[in-house]
């Protein structure tokens, strides 16, 4: 479906102009204004495989893929006539569904350290019902997070985040009480003695630690040295329980995820799910140890409820794809970033632009800078003129990346080599527009 460059974006152009008179600036989510790097976003109407097409007909091999859910390409055929199926069925209930138990199941089934699943409709929600469960837990209030580290944008974790926030360089955002943002501590990503000396002094207060599996909303920043074993361990003696946020690595990593690439011998006690377990339909999960888990109403007193939540048609979506999801599908993922890495390391060197490809499995960032980045301080250092130059050039040559330096790139398993020929033509003018030449 895709050949050739870019030819006009007049109907993008004609459809931003009416989206801005009804939408602040004409976007569902921030990032999408193009912001960050200028320009005009694209207005899409189709997807297939690999390839997504705007409004004027040019194709671009898209390496957005709804920001991570579309792990078997968009459109796949099984997850399309399942959801088709489910929908003459009616497409809400709101009772009891055999889908979300089968989803449930499945969830349980590959992540050990999930006994139970309760279902929401965002990534956001899944992480507000995480930290009630913890303080309600716990009896305690305060809530320890990592700066960049993004955890939807329920005003506790609004404080120092990254993805949207960072892009627009937004340190704090402005309708968050006093109140809300008091309880939240932020601490430098890898620093185990801030770590300790926070837990040393405040200890009694911590409700949680919440941490991203790996952090890939500033870019992919791994933790160094079993930092996820290490805050396990500090929770642990001070009565404080882990969260880790999944949402963007679970089931995308491995068919575990994060936790099942890393097959740590702890268990976090809860864990948040979101993209990938809805299939591209909007669903997203908390789960955890049973004994948190049970205090959720009905069966205790944290209450937390959704119109929408475990929806027939987003659980069959959901459920479809987790199953598709064999090793093979995690095999050509890995393959096709592997070889996207590569391409851009190429690329970027021959023309001597200051760079540096960060990854876990097939989720990977490019920082346009010259240094190993351990954290978001030092992920700001980076050249993010020398990264719009680079995006730009390359949705003129039909490729769609993240329009910020600040987010991860997303692979599918469609993504193959005909997919990836495009990309690497187009890489040679994207590196020298990047170089400034
Ligand atoms: C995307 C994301 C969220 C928020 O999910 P939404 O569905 O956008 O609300 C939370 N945490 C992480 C790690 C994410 O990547």
């Amino acid at each position: 479906m895709a050949e050739g460059a870019v030819v006009g974006i007049d109907g993008s152009r004609a459809w931003q102009e009416r989206a801005e008179a009804v939408i602040p600036g004409g976007v569902s989510s921030p990032v999408r204004a193009f912001r960050a790097v200028g320009g005009q976003p694209r207005y899409l109407v189709s997807g297939h495989g690999p390839y997504v097409r705007d409004v004027d007909g040019n194709a671009y091999v898209d390496f957005v893929l709804s920001w991570g859910p579309m792990l078997l390409g968009h459109a796949d055929a099984r997850v399309t006539e399942a959801v088709e199926q489910v929908m003459r069925e009616s497409s809400s209930f709101g009772a009891p569904n055999p889908a979300e138990v089968l989803l449930a199941e499945e969830i349980v089934r590959r992540y050990d350290a999930a006994e139970m699943v309760r279902f929401v409709s965002s990534g956001t929600e899944a992480v507000m019902t995480a930290v009630r469960l913890a303080r309600a837990a716990t009896a305690r209030n305060v809530i320890v997070k990592f700066a960049g580290n993004y955890h939807g944008h329920s005003d506790a974790l609004l404080v120092a985040a990254g993805s949207g926030v960072a892009t627009l360089g937004l340190p704090n955002s402005p309708g968050v009480t006093p109140g809300a943002a008091q309880d939240t501590v932020v601490v430098r990503y890898n620093d185990r003695e801030a770590i300790e000396a926070l837990f040393a002094s405040r200890g009694h207060e911590i409700a949680a630690i919440i941490v991203e599996a790996v952090p890939a909303n500033a870019g992919v920043i791994l933790p160094i040295d079993d930092f996820n074993g290490f805050l396990r361990d500090v929770t642990t003696r001070h009565g404080a329980l882990l969260i880790i946020d999944e949402v963007m690595t679970g089931f995308r990593l491995s068919r575990a995820g994060w936790y099942g690439l890393a097959k740590p011998a702890w268990t976090p006690d809860l864990v948040t799910f979101g993209k990938v377990i809805g299939g591209g339909y909007p669903l997203a999960a908390v789960g955890g140890r049973r004994e948190v888990m049970s205090l959720l109403a009905p069966l205790g007193p944290v209450y937390q409820a959704g119109t929408l939540s475990g929806n027939p048609v987003a659980a069959t979506a959901g459920l479809t794809t987790l199953l598709a999801c064999d090793d093979a599908v995690y095999e050509a993922c890995d393959r096709a970033a592997a070889s996207a890495m590569t391409l851009i390391d190429e690329a970027l060197s021959i023309e001597g632009v200051p760079h540096r490809v960060q990854h876990v499995g097939n989720l990977f960032s490019c920082f346009f800078l010259d240094e190993a980045v351990t954290d978001f301080d030092i992920a700001q250092r980076q050249d993010t003129a020398a990264f719009g130059r680079f995006f730009h050039a390359l949705l003129e040559h039909g490729v769609s990346v993240p329009p910020s330096a600040y987010e991860a790139w997303f692979v599918s398993s469609t993504h193959d080599d005909e997919a990836m020929q495009r990309f690497a033509d187009a890489l040679p003018a994207a590196a020298r527009a990047a170089a400034g030449a």
